[in-house]
């Protein structure tokens, strides 16, 4: 489907429609909490990859196409909302991976990079959804990763790798996690699923198997082999469209199963951000944060007939350095730049292989202008095609790959530019809304979440926190480089 702005109207209406068919009930009860002014319900929602720029340039593009802010910006206005930044810095950088970003949250200790709740001499932490499911709230799990992937492996389990994914998919079995829904059917092997299945899950593959699942029986949904497809691919996929649901329908689902329960915690991840933003693919970053704001509007309709609830919607890091550049005169053009990403075919992960087979700068040219309804020129179109030959001769050593050079030709036309295919130190933005809100406000540190959380529990548990020298931290995990700065 060709991508213009009527047939994302319509697919937004018809994601609404799906989405909205069963309207929460209020309850005086609900509505008036449990009097503690803390939230008996939590949602957190993680775009991740996402910088404070990224999102102006999510909310610059949606003004253009959709007519209105993004939701979770808009949310901020709301009586009883808070703001603030928060420092994501890991035991090992000023750059966090999301490993280290979602375990900060998940364990309220800084752990190195690469691991999940686990120190650097071995010892596993508690995660969040052991300490919340031994006070009997309900958890969930929701993202376009695969379901095992970082960010929502830092609520629900504790590993020495984020790449220990079947030992990560065990932890949430034993955990006895509510709701998991995501990609992964490539790492839930026959042996995997039967554990599942013995335990009293339910194992779903589809959109429409997902419409009929019971929601009083554990649920486990793995949509795709491996991460779900990009947003955009999805909008240029009508197949990809009847099988794979949005993160805003696997967000009311999940809803539909624990928002009747007295207590639940739900993290909500936007995962695809980050990939798109590795790779310094504008359209591909913008399209999925607009769909991790769907979902945020989906919470925000469940909150308003359960207002014992709390939405803290933030971001693990920034990837890519995205910058939304001034362009023409007077910055004037910038606007009519980044209006032009809504003619992309699809993201670079599906079409940057098919780019790179052009043989000459004229199929280059015109190719590009097939899926992306601009004109590179003949001098970029050969720029490209060295890069394509030559990787490494490029002034910025971290923006070496084909896409990240692709990326930068495509600015001139998008207004939308690179710092290299890394993740950003930034300290990442974060609006809060519901019942202990007020926690959230100003600057707060990564490790404040899990503090907060557990305390609206009623529980004062704490992980241990790692308290070893820094730098011979980082001599001690091999680490190439000391460390740069210190850890704040
Ligand atoms: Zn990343």
């Amino acid at each position: 489907m060709a991508y213009t702005r009527r047939n994302f109207i319509k697919a937004a209406a018809a994601t609404a429609a799906g989405v909205f068919s069963a309207p929460y009930v209020v309850t005086k009860s609900r509505a008036e909490g449990d009097g503690s002014g803390k939230p008996m319900k939590i949602i957190h929602f993680v775009s991740d990859g996402t910088s404070p720029s990224m999102v102006a340039t999510a909310d610059l593009f949606s003004r253009l196409t959709r007519g209105r802010r993004l939701c979770w910006l808009e949310m901020s206005k709301a009586p009883g909302a808070n703001t603030g930044m928060m420092d994501m810095a890991s035991l090992s950088s000023s750059v966090t991976d999301s490993s280290a970003a979602s375990s900060s949250w998940g364990s309220g200790s800084r752990i190195a990079n690469g691991a999940v709740n686990c120190l650097p001499d071995g010892t596993l932490l508690k995660p969040i959804y052991e300490v919340l499911g031994e006070l009997n709230w309900k958890r969930g799990l929701v993202t376009t990763t695969e379901i095992t992937h970082a960010t929502p492996a830092g609520f629900g389990s504790a590993s020495k790798s984020r790449g220990d994914t079947k030992e990560i998919a065990r932890y949430y079995k034993k955990l006895n996690i509510d709701v998991l829904l995501g990609g992964g059917q490539n790492i839930y092997d026959d042996k995997l699923r039967k554990e599942y299945t013995d335990t009293g899950y339910s194992i779903i593959q589809t959109a429409e198997e997902m419409k009929n699942a019971s929601n009083d029986k554990k649920l486990l949904g793995i949509f795709s082999g491996g991460h779900l497809p990009m947003t955009i691919d999805w909008l240029n996929d009508q197949k990809l469209q009847k099988t794979v649901p949005t993160l805003a329908q696997m967000t009311d689902k999940a809803l539909k199963m624990l928002g009747e329960s007295d207590h639940f915690i739900l993290q909500v991840e936007g995962g695809r951000v980050d990939h798109a933003c590795h790779s310094s693919d504008a359209p591909g970053a913008v399209y999925d944060h607009l769909a991790m704001d769907d979902a945020v509007q989906v919470a925000l309709d469940y909150q308003k007939s359960h207002p014992e609830t709390l939405i803290v919607v933030t971001a693990d890091h920034g990837t890519g350095g995205i910058s939304l550049n001034g362009a023409g005169g007077g910055y004037n053009d910038t606007s009519k730049q980044v209006i032009r990403m809504r003619n992309a075919k699809g993201s670079f992960e599906r079409l940057v292989s098919s780019i790179r087979k052009c043989k000459n700068a004229v199929e280059l040219q015109n190719y590009i202008k097939e899926l992306y309804s601009v004109n590179i020129g003949a001098d970029k179109a050969n720029l490209l095609l060295l890069a394509s030959e030559h990787l490494n001769s490029v002034a910025y050593d971290e923006g070496k790959g084909f896409s990240c050079q692709l990326g930068q030709v495509l600015a001139n036309h998008f207004a939308i530019n690179w710092s290299g295919g890394n993740h950003t130190g930034d300290y990442v933005a974060l609006v809060a809304k519901g019942p202990g809100s007020e926690r959230f406000a100003g600057l707060i540190r990564n490790t404040d979440v899990f503090r907060n959380y557990v305390d609206f529990a009623g529980s004062d548990f704490r992980n241990k926190e790692w308290e070893g020298d820094l730098i011979k931290l980082s001599y001690d995990l091999g680490q190439e480089h000391w460390l740069d700065t210190p850890i704040a």
